[in-house]
């Protein structure tokens, strides 16, 4: 497919970015300090906001922003990226990606969580700065290549659209994604949204090995005049997601939002980085918030009821 010249220069534009480093002011190679994250981050969680790459644990980064994970794990054959935040983080993306001593050409599959623009709507870039394989559930792929919310989609309305990507390869629950020695697990947990996707995997630093478990948002966020009692079968789709996280196996948990599992202040030595009952607290959570909001929607209708009597 022809490029047109604007993102023919756009997509130039980026690679010298990323092949300089120029985004992020010729740094020192490698990933931050905590410290240097955190400088970096004060005060900022946006979608957006650049952040350096950190080493989550042995070959697995995260080259994200200060509010959004995007994971790069490498391999001798090739390496893999989950996530690519929005369009407009894509530079900073690749300027991590640089920093790290790889080479974007090298990452051969394109994961994701779930199919909102805060996690895929740089995607379609990174997909051509990279010519890796975007990879998504059945479920995932109309609203990726369209860059459209499901017309179901509980949040449709409150976030915007994006540019969509083609799908080359579709996961089924329990498909496993290889690169070499790297073998990633799909596993399909929609609720937050219809094509919700978690991943997990286990890595080693020499003899240490740790289970990594990339789980989705499992959060019931919605656009104002979506209310969830009105749709049980939304409802009754994440709970079944949140039930299922909760009896997973966990060692590293990692959520698409840091914020979801409280992941930099781990890093930093704050709380334990490795903790077997992180997805079970995970899902708890989650668990709560539906039922609040199940409770203030009912209260609100029921408000709604004495006042038309
Ligand atoms: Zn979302």
């Amino acid at each position: 497919m022809a490029l047109s010249l604007m993102s023919a220069m756009r997509l130039l534009a980026l690679s010298m970015l990323a092949a300089t480093g120029a985004q992020a002011g010729r740094p020192k190679p490698g990933p931050a300090s905590m410290a240097e994250h955190q400088r970096q981050c004060a005060g900022k969680d946006g979608w957006s906001d650049p952040a350096p790459p950190i080493r989550i644990f042995a070959n697995v980064y995260d080259v994200g922003t200060c509010g959004i994970t995007v994971l790069l794990i490498a391999g001798p054959k090739g390496h893999i990226l989950i996530d690519a935040a929005t369009a407009k983080a894509v530079p900073s993306i690749m300027a991590n990606i640089g920093r790290l001593g790889f080479r974007p050409g090298d990452i051969k599959y394109l994961l994701s969580s779930h199919e909102h623009v805060d996690h895929v709507g740089g995607l379609d870039d990174m997909q051509r700065l990279t010519g890796a394989t975007p990879v998504a559930s059945a479920a995932a792929r109309p609203m990726l290549e369209s860059g459209k919310l499901a017309a179901d989609d509980p949040q449709r309305g409150l976030i915007p659209d994006y540019t969509g990507v083609r799908v080359g390869r579709i996961v089924r629950d329990g498909d496993v994604v290889a690169v070499g020695p790297l073998r990633l697990t799909a596993h399909l947990t929609p609720g937050h949204s219809a094509g919700g996707t978690s991943w997990s995997w286990t890595s080693c630093a020499g003899k240490a090995c740790h289970g990594i478990a990339y789980i989705d948002s499992l959060n019931a966020v919605s656009a104002d005049d979506y209310r969830f009692s009105a749709h049980p079968a939304q409802v009754a789709r994440l709970r079944a997601t949140i039930a299922r996280v909760k009896r997973m196996r966990c060692d590293i948990l990692v959520t698409p939002h840091p914020s979801g599992s409280n992941l930099y202040a781990r890093l930093a030595g704050q709380a334990p980085l490795s903790d077997s009952k992180a997805c079970a607290a995970y899902a708890t959570a989650a668990a709560t918030r539906l039922n609040q909001r199940l409770a203030s929607e009912a209260a609100a209708a029921k408000a709604a009821g004495s006042t038309r009597q």
